[in-house]
């Protein structure tokens, strides 16, 4: 048996164990082909089965409606950042709603297109330490953009605005940790590595009349509608992240309840921890606002810094890792992806108590 850890990385992050035991399962021979998934062509039989799987299986858990295309693309989220403007650009001005360090990067890729970017509400004055009040979104916008959850600082979005414009939301670290509402969506993107897989895949799901936007001056490769007209096979797409992603869709559909139960375990986990800071609010200082905590992101300092990289280092002896803060929180930082067990979890929240009976 491998011995596995309680990682609470921001991202790559865990996977389930039973989907990588299956990926080890299947490397050498995958469905008797006699070669690993990752060796065949992306227009072979195999592939499309796996592909049209994960795609028909996105659409179910998730309730996409059948007037949203569901693209794989490459480049993470980053890339996104630069495409959205690219592709939804019309009288040239944008909204964009500033909670944290990725917010900022998706306007300043607006800004290096000449949008005019109209930044509608921000968090910065208080280091993002919870989700602003919206104003009402002007209509005369090409699109508004937010970030769902702020990976980083530890807020997130509990729900969404109403807009006149086409929303666009940044999901990299909280897609699938709950049901979506598309009533109020335009575009959902997210990179895998946080949430739902390996690195190296980008889901993009937009609305088919986003594509009537696109210019005839924008290259191929990096128009939507490429992507959607070549169920995302204009050149080769991340074969084997995209698979791996199929099991995790697979994983969730099977054994975690479909949305609503990983919301409902994903709810209770964050409560673990949260109990604790809250129990002893002199000792944790959270970063978040109580209103505004994230479920996949929990942010705290010991209020004696000093103990912040004494309990980095116990925890690593402890059989836990990846729990030292970003820097611009500076503590700790427990990223509990939907494939952290309540288990991890708890054991966390057990050796926070114990850490504060030993230093308070
Ligand atoms: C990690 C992260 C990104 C950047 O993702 P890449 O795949 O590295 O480009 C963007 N937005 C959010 C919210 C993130 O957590």
């Amino acid at each position: 048996m491998a011995k596995r850890i309680f990682n609470f990385s921001a991202g790559p992050a865990t996977l389930p164990l039973s989907v990588l035991e299956q990926v080890q399962a299947e490397l050498l021979d995958f469905q008797g082909s006699g070669m690993s998934l990752m060796e065949m062509s992306h227009r072979g039989k195999i592939f499309d089965a796996v592909y049209k799987d994960s795609i028909e299986r996105l659409r179910r858990i998730a309730a996409i409606p059948d007037d949203f295309d569901i693209l794989y693309m490459t480049g993470g989220a980053s890339t996104q950042f630069t495409l959205i403007p690219l592709n939804l650009k019309q009288s040239g001005k944008a909204g964009y709603i500033n909670t944290g360090a990725w917010s900022k990067k998706a306007m300043g890729q607006a800004k290096i297109l000449n949008m005019a970017v109209n930044e509608l509400a921000s968090s910065a004055e208080s280091n993002h330490n919870h989700i602003p009040q919206i104003p009402a979104i002007p209509a005369d916008l090409d699109y508004v953009h937010l970030t769902s959850n702020n990976t980083i600082f530890g807020t997130q979005f509990s729900d969404f605005p109403q807009s006149p414009v086409p929303l666009c939301v940044d999901m990299s670290s909280d897609f699938l940790s709950r049901p979506i509402d598309w009533s109020k969506m335009s575009l959902v993107y997210a990179g895998m590595q946080k949430n739902a897989g390996p690195a190296g895949v980008t889901v993009v799901i937009l609305r088919k009349d986003l594509y009537a936007r696109e210019s005839a001056e924008t290259p191929t490769i990096w128009r939507y509608s490429t992507f959607g007209e070549n169920e995302s096979m204009y050149n080769t797409p991340p074969t084997f992240q995209i698979y791996i992603f199929g099991l995790i869709l697979k994983w969730i559909e099977d054994e975690m309840g479909g949305l609503q139960g990983v919301a409902a375990h994903n709810q209770k986990k964050a409560q673990a921890i949260y109990n604790v800071i809250d129990q002893y609010p002199d000792f944790f200082v959270g970063h978040a606002r109580k209103d505004s905590r994230s479920l996949m992101n929990i942010t705290w300092n010991y209020a004696n810094a000093d103990l912040n990289p004494v309990f980095v280092q116990e925890s690593e002896a402890n059989g836990m890792s990846g729990l030292k803060g970003h820097r611009s929180v500076g503590g700790l930082r427990a990223s509990i992806y939907n494939a952290m067990s309540l288990a991890g979890c708890e054991e966390l929240a057990q050796r926070m108590l114990a850490f504060h009976k030993q230093h308070a």
